[in-house]
């Protein structure tokens, strides 16, 4: 099958099939744009690229009130054609097989992946973007020299902003400490959604597969004292697995770390929703 790569917004559905490779700007709506891979691998400029296209501009009530995903999207619609944000979700990759990952199965990138993702991300560079998110289809840390090279590489007149989302097991005080660095040294802001979905280390195991629970919380608390508060959020998925820590995640990272945390559920497990609802009074 052809390796095609997804331009635009995407409705989420098509996002984890393995023959698809997607930089999208909100999961909600349907693609709008499709380019082959070899294609895509001859660009050089990618946001030269991206504003040639005849995109369609999205008026703001299209957002679904009140979804998280959503509301932070609102800085990524197209404005008088300037793209000013870029979610980039072109690998696969991750360390964890966590339960109920979307992409279970996925979580390697052939080489041919791999070098469209970085050739992708140094093809941004130059736009004085205001964001450009590492994101939501692996680990960003996961190809770790490579992707602190390249964080290296930027300037305040690429982006203004660097956010991860991470399962932060990748990381550790020398990485984290190399990204503070770089934030200071070039004036960009970084901010970083931990996935975490749980406050033991009990469920943690058997809920982000492989991980590492007490590294990870090592890691955010460095990720505090070096970025502060302000620029992290706990992200927690409503599981099975994780169910009775509902009542207590957000007053263990409000109170350990003081981060505020996004409750979120599984869309694997929709009869889950409502008895979690029902119990823990959670709107969605
Ligand atoms: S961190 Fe877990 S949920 Fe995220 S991509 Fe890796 S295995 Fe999947």
């Amino acid at each position: 099958m052809e390796l095609t790569y997804k331009y635009g917004f995407s409705s989420g559905k098509k996002c984890y099939l393995e023959d698809v490779i997607q930089l999208s700007r909100c999961c909600l709506l349907e693609p709008e744009w499709h380019i082959g891979y070899n294609d895509l691998i001859c660009k050089q400029d990618i946001v030269e690229y991206i504003h040639e296209l005849p995109l369609l501009s999205f008026p703001r009530e299209t957002l679904i009130s009140g979804h998280p995903i959503c509301n932070n999207s609102k800085c990524m619609l197209v404005d008088n054609n300037k793209i000013h944000t870029i979610i980039v979700g072109l690998s696969l990759a991750c360390n964890l097989k966590c339960y109920n990952c979307w992409y279970d199965g996925c979580h390697y990138d052939s080489q041919k992946k791999k070098d469209l993702y970085f050739h992708v991300l140094y093809g941004l560079k130059g736009h004085n973007l205001n964001k450009i998110v590492l994101t939501n289809k692996g680990e960003p840390f996961f190809y770790l020299k490579e992707t602190l090279n390249y964080l290296s590489s930027l300037s305040i007149n690429d982006t203004k902003e660097i956010e991860a989302v991470t399962n932060g097991n990748c990381l550790n005080k020398e990485s984290i400490n190399l990204l503070k660095s770089i934030s200071k040294e070039k004036g960009i802001k970084f901010s970083f959604v931990f996935s975490m979905d749980a406050v033991t280390e009990d469920t943690y195991r058997k809920t982000r597969i492989g991980g590492d629970f007490n590294k990870v919380l090592t890691n955010l608390s460095l990720c505090v004292d070096a970025f502060s508060p302000e620029n992290i959020l706990v992200s927690f998925t409503c599981k099975r697995t994780n169910k009775n820590e509902i009542s207590l995640v957000r007053s263990f990272y409000e109170q350990n770390f003081g981060l505020n945390t996004q409750i979120s559920f599984d869309s694997y497990e929709p009869e889950l929703q409502q008895e979690i609802k029902d119990i823990y009074f959670i709107e969605s």
